[in-house]
């Protein structure tokens, strides 16, 4: 299958080959000629799956078979955060090259005056977060009327960061009549409630099964205190020579703390969260994909929707409050088909969590102790009834039901060794997820 099989322009197809795309990914092959076809779309579709060009090279296809006068927007893509805003605008700029469509981006933490003067200018494609939008429409620096297509991306995300508000109150300015594509990663009862209301028989689409991690990532957990973390992961980054490693925390705080012990260790870090200016989090980012620092620590919203090519490595400093941010997270490696390391500290305390991600993946993650980080307290073992007989030895030593899972130094340790330390201890936590905690 070719992208001009999927009924795409010549112009846009060359857009893709200027990209070195040789083929459509799962997700193209079934949205392209969805939102070709006109209809309303409902994806499920993680990050790293293809799903910006899934839409974005269909949308761009109508808004030039079909060209109109007008100042715009033509196409309204509405996204959770500021950094995948400007991804999104980047990605419809390279798709656009050879087709005469204007589009321009819109969100906060930057000055609102030259965002108007763009707007003044007109355009066909309008990237935008909610907030900021609504600002610009309170201040009639944009109108909606001649919104033809919208596109909700990471809906998830945008009603985890509470934006439901503004997505409603947008809605109801558009035409009626309009193209509405949906893109989430998740579909909660709320997406649901939000997609009934929003989309008329739409075309569902849905590459991986929901929350199944991507294949090509391999994932470990390496079980230690919460004390040793950093000193861990100094030396997982000099050990391995990672030279581009995006570190997850779960707090701002806990991210600037950690950006310092590594540079305390000579390792060159940067943080990543809601608390830095735009600038701070643009540069931040630019300095990571040149190279000039090797860790980028980031929060969950800080970092979704940040693209960076074939990020090798990926480590959970923290495990998320909810499982299915681990996907999300682990999601950043392994990206279109590469393949990546999705590394998890894990101290006891967030036994529970483990356990949560885990059934949500329906995977049990291989525990592998470093030598010299070997915890104080185990993550909480727990048999399953219908264990393999082999793992059932390597747990024989400790065997408990796992309750409290601390206390217990020298249990539970398994042989085989595994990158970056010695392979030891394997086991599950249990529990049930716990809830969101602003990061
Ligand atoms: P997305 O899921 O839209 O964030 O895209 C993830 C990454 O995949 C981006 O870096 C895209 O440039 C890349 N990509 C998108 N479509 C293809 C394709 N058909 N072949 C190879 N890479 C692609």
């Amino acid at each position: 299958m070719s992208f001009s099989s999927l009924g795409l322009s010549e112009q846009l197809v060359r857009a893709t080959t200027d990209q070195g795309y040789e083929t459509p990914s799962p997700i193209q092959l079934q949205a392209i000629p969805a939102v070709l076809s006109g209809k309303d779309v409902m994806a499920a579709a993680q990050t790293g799956t293809g799903k910006t060009a899934g839409f974005t090279l269909p949308l761009l296809q109508r808004l030039s078979e079909n060209p109109r006068e007008g100042k715009g927007p033509r196409a309204l893509i509405l996204t959770p955060t500021r950094e995948l805003a400007a991804q999104v605008h980047d990605s419809v700029n390279l798709y656009s090259k050879y087709v005469p469509t204007k589009a321009a981006v819109v969100f906060g933490g930057v000055k609102i005056n030259p965002q108007m003067m763009k707007l003044r200018k007109g355009l066909d494609v309008l990237v935008a977060t909610p907030g900021r939008l609504m600002d610009l429409y309170q201040q009639n620096a944009v109108r909606f009327n001649e919104v033809e297509i919208l596109v909700l991306d990471e809906a998830d995300r945008m009603l985890d960061m509470g934006f439901i508000r503004d997505i409603r109150k947008i809605l109801a300015l558009l035409p009626a009549k309009r193209q509405n594509l949906l893109f989430s990663a998740t579909f909660s009862n709320e997406i649901r409630t939000l997609a009934q209301g929003l989309l008329n028989n739409p075309v569902q689409v849905e590459v991986a099964a929901r929350n199944t991690t991507a294949e090509k990532v391999k994932q470990s957990v390496y079980p230690v205190d919460q004390s040793q973390k950093s000193a861990l992961l100094s030396k997982l980054v000099r050990d391995n020579d990672w030279d581009q490693v995006l570190v997850f925390t779960r707090t701002k705080h806990g991210a600037n703390r950690l950006t310092k012990k590594l540079e305390s260790d000579g390792i060159t870090a940067a943080a990543i969260h809601g608390n830095k200016s735009q600038g701070a989090r643009t540069r931040a980012l630019a300095e990571f994909k040149q190279g000039d620092i090797r860790v980028l620590v980031a929060t969950d919203i800080a970092a979704r929707g940040l693209d960076i090519k074939q990020l090798p490595q990926v480590v959970n400093f923290e495990l998320p409050n909810v499982p299915e941010d681990y996907v999300h997270r682990i999601g950043r490696t392994g990206r279109a088909g590469e393949s990546g390391h999705a590394l998890s500290l894990v101290s006891a305390d967030e036994g529970k969590l483990l356990a949560g991600i885990e059934k949500l993946i329906k995977k049990q993650l291989p525990r592998q102790e470093v030598e010299g980080f070997e915890p104080q307290n185990n993550l909480p073992l727990k048999p399953k009834a219908k264990a393999d007989p082999s793992r059932a030895r390597n747990r024989s030593g400790g065997g408990g039901n796992g309750r409290n899972g601390a206390g217990r130094p020298g249990g539970q340790r398994q042989a085989s060794p595994g990158p970056g330390g010695r392979s030891r201890g394997r086991g599950q936590g249990q529990g049930r997820s716990a809830q969101r905690q602003s990061a």
